[in-house]
């Protein structure tokens, strides 16, 4: 199988696609697309929780989307992706 190697907007480093997580900006939100359902400009984010913290806490989907997400999208996020990994 051919390997996919994404760039994680946060630390920059490549990664194996399966190591990151899928982002994809729907309109005002985003979707933590690890299915590939959704089309649209896709951001890629590791999964460890370093990653995923700073991208939460600095906003930086912002940046890479040049646009205002709410503080709701974000705590989506980090909902999504940290919190329930703990339950
Ligand atoms: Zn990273």
């Amino acid at each position: 199988m051919k390997e996919v190697f994404r760039t994680c907007c946060v630390c920059r480093k490549k990664q194996n696609k399966n190591d990151l997580n899928r982002i994809s900006k729907q309109g005002e939100k985003v979707i933590i697309d690890n299915k590939k359902e959704f089309g649209g400009k896709a951001t890629y984010v590791c999964k460890n929780e370093n990653c995923i913290t700073m991208l939460v806490n600095k906003k930086m989907l912002n940046k890479v989307y040049k646009c205002n997400f709410s503080n709701e999208v974000y705590k989506n996020i980090s909902e999504e992706l940290i919190d329930t990994k703990h339950k």
